[in-house]
């Protein structure tokens, strides 16, 4: 392992700031109550005013420390200034005290792709299932995904709720782990952080699975691998979260809905703690710049 000091290192300890940020942006538009919703290519393929200004954050902010990287965000937006107010500076000092793994360590800015999703789960995000979101910056390197950070804004989220309802009734507050919000990390050769990695309960087959993009291929294909049980939930993030967290056995969708920026960071946190995410054809995914 070389010192952390690299370029790979730097970046992901700004990526991890950065994710926190754009986590507070998803939040902030909620509180505020206008959406801004628009229709990309159909009803259930939405983008927000909160998908909007995160990106423009993350990406303005990475851009502006890294300025050979290739960054790739899901949004199509007109380029124009953005407002200092979103941009992100800081770095997550943790990171940085830990070691780079020696295969990265030489790596320059200009070898490496950022995947951007700003907000995974915009379809539940507007219906108010705000734990399914997360925020997702994948790092890739000769077209693998090296290294990952994912946000989940609402980490909590009904914790916090029943937070609330205790001390409306003066009651005792939960925990520390009542606080709203998480980042979880991950390098190749180092590891996932962040997070509670649990197995599943023994000899349950559990699937977890698209809700509001399915169609017969995927509900045959769920249904011919015979689970015990099927969880239909928002956000390639957050059905990555439910594997390393031993709620689901396998995340299961036969359809090309899903794209880079939804897979590469996750698949990077899955992969570090022994996990294996591919294609419907068990080929493993691309990451250059030009993969669709
Ligand atoms: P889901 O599991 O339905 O939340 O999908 C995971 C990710 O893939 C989300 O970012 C979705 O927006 C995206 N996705 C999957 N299928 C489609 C589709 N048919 N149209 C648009 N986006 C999709
Ligand atoms: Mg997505
Ligand atoms: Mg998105």
């Amino acid at each position: 392992m070389a010192s952390s000091n690299t370029v790979l290192m730097r970046l992901v300890a700004s990526a991890y700031s950065i994710a926190q940020k754009a986590g507070m942006i998803v939040r902030r538009v909620i509180a505020e109550g206008d959406l801004g919703i628009v229709e990309k290519t159909c009803a259930t393929d939405l983008q927000t005013k909160a998908d909007r200004l995160a990106q423009m954050s993350i990406c303005s902010s990475l851009a502006r420390k890294f300025p050979k990287l290739t960054i790739i965000g899901e949004e199509d937006l007109p380029s124009e200034e953005v407002d200092q107010e979103l941009i992100e500076d800081s770095q997550w000092e943790e990171i940085l005290k830990q070691p780079c793994p020696s295969q990265y360590s030489s790596i320059k800015e200009e070898d490496l792709v950022v995947w951007v999703d700003p907000l995974d789960g915009t379809k539940e995000y507007t219906e108010g299932l705000l734990d399914n979101v997360t925020v997702l910056i994948g790092i890739a390197y000769e077209g693998k995904a090296i290294a990952g950070v994912i946000n989940q804004p609402y980490y909590n989220y009904e914790n916090n709720e029943k937070q609330q309802l205790r001390e409306h009734r003066n009651e005792a507050k939960a925990g520390p782990d009542a606080v709203l919000g998480r980042t979880i990390w991950g390098v190749l050769g180092l590891g996932a952080f962040g997070f509670q990695l649990k197995e599943v309960p023994a000899g349950k087959h559990i699937i977890t699975t698209t809700r509001s993009h399915s169609n017969k291929l995927v509900t045959d294909c769920v249904t011919a691998m015979n689970p015990d049980a099927v969880l239909r939930v928002g956000g390639a993030g957050n059905k990555i979260i439910q594997l390393i967290e031993g709620k689901a056995s396998a995340y299961v969708f036969a359809s090309p809905g899903c794209k880079k920026w939804d897979t590469c960071a996750p698949e990077v946190i899955l992969h570090a703690v022994g996990g294996k995410l591919t294609d419907i054809h068990g080929n493993v995914l691309q990451y250059h710049k030009d993969a669709s």
